[in-house]
């Protein structure tokens, strides 16, 4: 049996890859053998110190700056990165956005601007790449949901809602993509030692964790490589948080 899964020859597009969750994730699948697109909003240094990281451990990488709420700096992104790495065959959709918002200060903006950035972006790049992936008749995507989908969780309603509406896009595609070669998954973190979670860490909410320890990058980095290594594995949602819902 073949147990080391290996990407040389594939190319790999994260979004939000240039720090955090998207980091270890670009990292892992560097270290796999593909060749990878960090995605930044605004981070340039960030993204750099990321495309570093891939190079220190052997791999390929390029950082291509795009708001990944706006359909044609997406379409301008995947363009740029088959042009420069060849057709996308990975795609991880994890760029996000968590303003804490309680229920009487949450505003329609926030609203609006947290299902473009969390939920439409992959319904934007699905779009892009799909095409190509269906042609060759192999892919993998990858969608970064959250405890939040399903539970309460610290952030508020907005961030609830788009996680959930992520995990329902992810079905919906895997059933579409099945028979095309290509798989549709979402992961869904617990708490992971990043900038977004600073605020739930100061309050604690590492010390109801069962494995005793906050999630790394590198732990969902991981779970993307043993997602994308199953081709039987499509439209779930992995939950990656310490063994409880504890957000
Ligand atoms: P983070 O440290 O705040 O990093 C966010 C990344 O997304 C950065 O690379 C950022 O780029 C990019 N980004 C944000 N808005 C963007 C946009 N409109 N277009 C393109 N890129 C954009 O967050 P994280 O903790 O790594 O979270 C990554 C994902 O995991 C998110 O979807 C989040 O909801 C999910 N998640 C996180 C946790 C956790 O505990 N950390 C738990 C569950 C789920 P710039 O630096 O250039 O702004």
């Amino acid at each position: 049996m073949e147990t080391n899964f290996d990407l040389a020859g594939r190319v790999a597009l994260i979004t939000g890859g240039s720090r955090g969750i998207g980091r270890g994730i670009a990292v892992a699948l560097a270290s796999a053998g593909a060749a990878v697109a960090v995605n930044f909003r605004s981070r340039e240094d960030e993204a750099a110190q990321a495309v570093a990281d891939i190079e220190r451990v052997g791999g390929k990488g390029i950082a291509i700056r795009a708001d990944v709420a706006v359909r044609s700096e997406v379409e301008s992104m995947v363009d740029r990165v088959t042009a420069e790495l060849g057709p996308i065959d990975v795609l991880v959709n994890n760029a996000g956005v968590a303003v804490i918002r309680g229920l009487d200060d949450i505003t329609e903006e926030d609203f609006d601007e947290t299902l473009a950035i969390n939920l439409k972006s992959a319904f934007l790049t699905i779009q892009a790449v799909a095409p190509s992936m269906r042609e060759r008749g192999w892919g993998r995507i990858v969608n970064i949901s959250s405890v939040a989908a399903r539970g309460a969780g610290s952030v508020g309603v907005h961030y609830n809602a788009s996680k959930a509406g992520l995990e329902g896009l992810t079905r919906g595609y895997a059933a579409r993509l099945a028979a095309d070669g290509i798989t549709v998954n979402a992961i869904a973190p617990g708490l992971i030692d990043t900038e977004m979670a600073a605020p739930l860490k100061e309050a604690g909410v590492a010390d109801r964790i069962p494995v005793g320890r906050i999630g790394t990058p590198d732990d969902i980095g991981r779970a993307v490589l043993l997602t994308i290594s199953n081709g039987f594995l499509t439209g779930q949602t992995i939950a990656v948080n310490g063994g409880g819902s504890f957000l």
